[in-house]
């Protein structure tokens, strides 16, 4: 993503977050939690643009004292949000459920007209609406810290603009997707955990696949890579070529970052036809070229290893158990709960609520498990992007390294994050392990099988 959502909107935890942890790959040392639009950061002029070639070797993630300091506050910052946000969330909507509030919005949707699917119409997107105001605070205040930490770039308009959209397109999806369950639940009170599940995957694979062409360009402008620097992509082209990949120039893309964020970052994302590789342009603002192929060759990494559909197959079985648990759980919960919650059974609206408490809780029980899978696939491509610039780049560990070294301190990576948070936390593994690992790999001087790409002369 490029989006380092973590918190996201509500419901999406289940489908939204994990589908958009794969939809995005981004080569970024570590996520923050977030909110929708990537934070940005410093206009910190020259003295911060990577010589072509590190005039020293860079053997370990080193931070002036000032940027450790700052880099240590953001992400703490960082931190203590996601928690708070999860908190704030499941505690939202115990409220709602407890105090009757859902009861009665469920009342007045079913006062307004008899027609089920109309009283759905009214009463989901109302919810999801106040609980989405519930989280604004969070989002506001993530955005706050990201401009005084200088890695985003928007104003103010311009952000709460883009969360206005994301707020549309979040209603527009989840309330299609609670019409469809409640239809279901309806037709099957004891197998709807599958058949939701086989109703919702070809939905996802189609958010999949439609999400770079219609959704991305509502947030971000694209042009075709070939178009803006047609150096750069001959070389990727060169890159791909050697390495034995096919990456169409057609599939490249620069996305204009820069006008939101200072980020350093690239992604993969869609399938089938719409699979893309997509590059900030701040990427090529602050990068030597050579380190450029690296964040390349990474993400060609996930492009070839089809991390992108071995993530939705993964995603698939997870969603599989999750709704089968939440349909365990959902039954408890009113056997227990609905007479003080007015909730009168699975097929009731007010349900909803209950639903989302359950899906909300898994998701964020299943963060370790999800984020794991990411970092594995992650120091996949880490590999593969080594593998692919070896021989090509002179020195090419030691690019790697010095790229590691650049995005840490552009995107104030934490130095040292606690183990705790990177097992929850991190999709990648920690900026410093990343940079160790690809300053020490050289399987070549070992006489060693490079594990992906095998030597080309
Ligand atoms: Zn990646």
């Amino acid at each position: 993503m490029p989006r380092r959502r973590i918190a996201l909107h509500r419901f999406a935890v289940l489908l939204l977050v994990w589908s958009a942890a794969w939809l995005s790959l981004p080569v970024r040392a570590q996520e923050s939690p977030t909110v929708r639009t990537p934070p940005p950061q410093q206009i910190e002029p020259p003295g911060n643009t990577p010589p072509p070639v590190a005039p020293t070797e860079v053997e370990r993630y080193t931070l002036s004292h000032d940027r450790y300091e700052k880099a240590v506050r953001y992400s703490r910052a960082g931190y203590t949000l996601y928690f708070s946000a999860v908190f704030i969330s499941l505690a939202v909507l115990v409220i709602v459920l407890q105090t009757g509030f859902v009861g009665r919005l469920r009342d007045f949707a079913e006062r307004k007209t008899e027609n089920r699917f109309l009283q759905g119409l009214i009463f989901i997107p109302l919810l999801i609406i106040i609980l989405d105001l519930a989280d604004l605070p969070i989002h506001l205040i993530w955005h706050a810290l990201s401009l005084h930490y200088e890695q985003s770039v928007q104003h103010w308009g311009s952000w709460l603009l883009d969360w206005s959209k994301a707020e549309l397109i979040d209603l527009a999806f989840l309330t299609l997707l609670a019409v469809l369950l409640f239809f279901v639940i309806g037709k099957s009170p004891r197998r709807w955990w599958f058949y939701f599940w086989l109703v919702v995957l070809p939905i996802i694979l189609a958010t999949f696949f439609l999400k770079p062409l219609i959704i991305d360009p509502v947030f971000f402008k694209y042009e075709p890579l070939a178009a803006r620097q047609p150096e750069l992509t001959n070389d990727l082209l060169r890159l791909t070529e050697r390495a034995g990949l096919e990456i169409p120039r057609e599939k490249m893309f620069l996305m204009r970052a820069s006008e939101k964020t200072n980020e350093l970052n690239a992604y993969v994302t869609g399938f089938g036809a719409s699979k893309r590789v997509v590059i900030y342009d701040t990427l090529l603002q602050k990068m030597a070229p050579q380190e450029t192929l690296f964040v390349f060759g990474h993400e060609a990494g996930h492009y070839v290893l089809n991390h992108i559909r071995n993530g939705f197959l993964f995603f698939s079985a997870c969603l599989l158990a999750g709704l089968y648990v939440a349909y365990r759980l959902l039954n408890v919960a009113i056997e227990r709960w609905g007479p003080l919650w007015k909730v009168y059974g699975p097929q009731d609206w007010a349900a909803l609520a209950v639903l989302l408490l359950i899906i909300e809780a898994l998701g964020f029980l299943s963060s370790p498990v999800v984020n794991g899978y990411s970092r594995v696939e992650e120091h996949q491509a880490d590999v593969f992007g080594l593998e692919a610039i070896h021989g090509i780049v002179p020195n090419s560990s030691q690019v790697a390294a010095h790229a590691f070294q650049a995005m840490g301190e552009n995107d104030l990576s934490d130095p040292n994050p606690p183990p705790f948070i990177t097992f929850w936390l991190y999709t990648h593994p920690p900026l410093a392990e990343r940079l160790v690992f690809a300053h020490s790999y050289d399987p070549w001087g070992k006489n060693q099988p490079a594990r992906y790409i095998k030597e080309q002369k």
